[in-house]
């Protein structure tokens, strides 16, 4: 123990060299860089009526809107921002990239930070507000769930072929969900925006503890959002229109909506970082690119020089050719599980 310390202490003098500092060892350890931290993101606008792929997910838009609405958010997900990074620092990337992200090269890896949380189960609360909410089936509830479990665990059917590029990078996130309870809520309401409305018409049930996700017609072309960590109670967790929850059918139809949104709401940001080349997601491991990927694309998909991560949940492309985490977003999610971070809570921390 006593070693292991006055090598870390060696190895900080060694990286600060001449810097006069005051602050104390453990303060040195945990200085982590946020220079390129943001959240308000590029994608503000609402363009309602289009099924253009820009529109897939609200996420960052909702979170923009939130983020002018409560001036206060900014701190707390800055917080959980720097607990993240501490944790994930552990995870130091090889072969390019910064410690932060900044993913330019496509050949990045990232080792998996030991968190001692074992498999986190999640357990699950499902709201299904329609007309006629029997008309979202058990079968699909059921489904939703597998389809969890399945790309948490990285037991999906869909997966890289192996040596492929990336191949490396997929991960099991170590993420089960067990299904808590499905209400359903008939409701003429029909179509229920973005704005966390459905929410507060059919509130979370102990947010602190489970993932709630609402099943209702969002509107707009809009397929799900989520709240991302360090948001308010009242307004946690995930929505998803129905066309897209479970195993239905269409491009949409595999259940991946839920993967995405769920991504979110354990801290990931989209692969591309919701803005240019210069703007990223947060993790190392996933190449810079320039925009989101839609449809089904042609391996190599390249931009920001170097070929986007298209098969990953947190793009854009249809649900069969989206399936992948990779070891630096397992890294991310995890650590707001981990004491101290912004969903311990839902851990038993
Ligand atoms: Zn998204």
């Amino acid at each position: 123990m006593k070693k292991g310390l006055l090598a870390l202490l060696l190895a900080a003098g060694t990286f600060i060299g001449c810097q006069e500092s005051t602050d104390t060892p453990n303060e040195q350890q945990s200085k982590v860089d946020m220079s390129d931290f943001y959240l308000f993101t590029d994608q503000y606008e609402s363009k309602t009526n289009s099924k253009d792929d820009d529109d897939k997910c609200y996420s960052m838009q909702e979170l923009n809107r939130q983020l002018k609405e409560n001036p206060g958010l900014y701190k707390k997900m800055y917080n959980a921002e720097l607990h993240t990074r501490k944790h994930t620092a552990k995870g130091k990337p090889t072969g390019g990239g910064g410690s932060n992200g900044g993913g330019g090269d496509t050949d990045v890896d990232v080792t998996i930070v030991a968190d001692n949380l074992g498999v986190v189960n999640i357990p699950v609360y499902i709201h299904i507000v329609y007309p006629n909410a029997s008309s979202i089936s058990n079968s699909q509830v059921t489904s939703q769930m597998s389809v969890l479990n399945s790309d948490f665990s990285s037991t999906n059917v869909n997966q890289l072929p192996s040596g492929t590029t990336f191949a490396n990078d997929a991960t099991d996130a170590g993420f089960s969900f067990t299904l808590a309870g499905t209400f359903r809520h008939d409701d003429a309401t029909s179509s229920w925006g973005t704005n966390n409305s459905v929410k507060s018409a059919y509130p979370p049930i102990t947010p602190e503890t489970h993932l709630n996700i609402w099943v209702c017609n969002i509107g707009g072309g809009i397929l799900g959002y989520a709240q991302f960590p360090g948001g308010a109670a009242s307004t946690d967790g995930v929505v998803l229109g129905g066309d897209y929850f479970g195993v239905t059918s269409g491009v949409y139809g595999a259940g991946r909506t839920a993967t995405h949104e769920v991504g979110h709401y354990f801290n990931l940001r989209h692969i591309w970082g919701d803005g240019r080349c210069r703007q990223d997601d947060f993790v190392a491991d996933t190449p810079s690119a320039d925009s989101s990927n839609g449809g089904c694309p042609t391996f190599p998909s390249i931009s920001c020089k170097t070929a986007d991560m298209t098969m990953n949940y947190m793009d854009y492309t249809y649900d069969a050719c989206m399936y992948m985490f990779t070891d630096g977003q397992r890294n991310r999610m995890r650590a707001i599980f981990t004491s101290g971070g912004a969903r311990a809570s839902m851990a038993g921390n």
